[in-house]
């Protein structure tokens, strides 16, 4: 279900508040396993070699709750969004993606980011974590509506 518009009518005959008005962030993560290596000044340190991770990604949509809706944005199409781009980096070579020759957790975010803000013109964060090792980055963008 990729709908993005939901039924308020309340089923038990109660009134729900409205939530009209009101700005959220939503957000919704997938991880990836994926291998790159970096261009370090000096050419023995452990990131120029060939390494693996497994990353997070979160993407965090928000706006107002318009006028008649109960939510932001629909969990379902933020989850088939961040399939199309794990799709391409699950198990991948990240230096041999266009655009990621040199995959900083910062390239990866913004290369995601111009992927997905393509399906979702609210897309105001963009998070890439490695947990294992406790690092993460985060691209913000600018609020679009
Ligand atoms: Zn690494």
């Amino acid at each position: 279900m990729t709908s993005e518009t939901l039924n308020t009518e309340p089923k038990s005959g109660l009134s729900a508040p409205s939530l009209s008005g009101k700005t959220f962030e939503v957000s919704r993560a997938a991880s990836f396993e994926a291998a790159h290596h970096l261009a370090p000044k000096d050419p023995n340190h452990p990131y120029g070699k060939l390494h693996g991770h497994s990353f997070q990604v979160e993407i965090g949509v928000s706006g107002v709750v318009q006028a008649g809706e109960d939510w932001v944005a629909d969990f379902a199409k933020l989850g088939d969004v961040l399939k199309g781009v794990t799709d391409v980096l699950d198990h991948a070579y990240l230096n041999e993606i266009e655009g990621l020759e040199l995959p900083t957790l910062e390239r990866i975010c913004v290369w995601i980011a111009d992927r997905v803000a393509v399906d979702l013109p609210r897309l105001t964060r963009v998070t890439v974590s490695r947990p294992s090792l406790s690092e993460s980055c985060t691209l913000r963008l600018g609020p679009t509506s």
